[in-house]
């Protein structure tokens, strides 16, 4: 097999003195969607947090295409092909969806154009002199996504980018990421709703206690229905 984009390896992790990762271990090849699932509170946001450098007190290793990421500066982070949607989104509310687009938070070759950005979001061009606090909570998180690919990202981190939506904005998200996958992009993200996890994965890691407990793809999704059961409740 080929050497995976990311690879992540007995990464620990701490805010102050709580120590929230205890070694986790993943690797996503090029091409895949990979889903962190697990509890409230297992270290799923802080393990994206923990790769892209946004905690800074951790320890272990982190390789994307070959780069070690821990010990470079942040904005160096962000020019190696790797972005991160937070769970708060991060769009700028006050400026409208044509300006967020304008000032993206780096600029480098391969990153779409705002009318590259409008085909793939069509939502958006409707909504585009629209300031952020007007858009709907979709729109949001289309917006947010459509930042980060405007900086030429090859891998998206994403957490938990259907909470609080709607049923029929949900699919469209998902609908979203399988045009994004059939393009190339890389995407590893934390998910909640287990149902969207299992139609857009191609593998799945639950966490427990700061560590990856278990990694199956999901075709095994029948075999470890205890686990999450046990696991997840689900
Ligand atoms: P959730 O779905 O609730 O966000 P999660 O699996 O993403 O859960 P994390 O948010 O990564 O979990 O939290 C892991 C642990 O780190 C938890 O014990 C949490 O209380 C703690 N933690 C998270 N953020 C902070 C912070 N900014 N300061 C201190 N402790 C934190």
């Amino acid at each position: 097999m080929s050497e995976p984009l990311l690879a992540v390896r007995d990464l620990h992790a701490w805010y102050g003195e709580g120590h929230a990762l205890h070694g986790v271990n993943l690797d996503v090849f090029r091409g895949e969607t990979v889903t962190l699932l697990g509890r409230n509170g297992v270290g799923k946001t802080t393990t994206l947090r923990a790769i892209m450098g946004l905690v800074r007190k951790r320890t272990g290793n982190v390789t994307f295409n070959g780069t070690d990421l821990i010990g470079l500066p942040l904005h160096r982070v962000a020019r190696q092909g790797i972005g991160f949607v937070p769970e708060e989104r991060g769009i700028f509310a006050t400026l409208t969806v044509d300006e967020n687009l304008i000032l993206p938070p780096v600029v480098a070759k391969g990153g779409m154009s705002v009318e590259e950005i409008f085909d793939l979001f069509p939502n958006l061009r409707e909504r585009r002199n629209s300031p952020g606090t007007k858009l709907s909570g979709g729109e949001q998180q289309m917006l947010a996504i459509a930042r980060i690919l405007r900086t030429g990202v090859q891998m998206l981190l994403l957490d938990e980018p259907t909470e609080g939506l709607a049923p029929v904005i949900v699919q469209r998200i998902g609908e979203l990421l399988a045009t994004l996958k059939k393009r190339g992009m890389t995407i590893l993200l934390v998910e909640q709703n287990f149902r969207f996890a299992a139609r857009i994965a191609d593998r799945f890691y639950l966490m427990e206690h700061g560590k990856v407990l278990e990694g199956f793809p999901v075709g095994e999704l029948g075999a470890h229905t205890e686990l999450l059961h046990e696991v997840l409740g689900v």
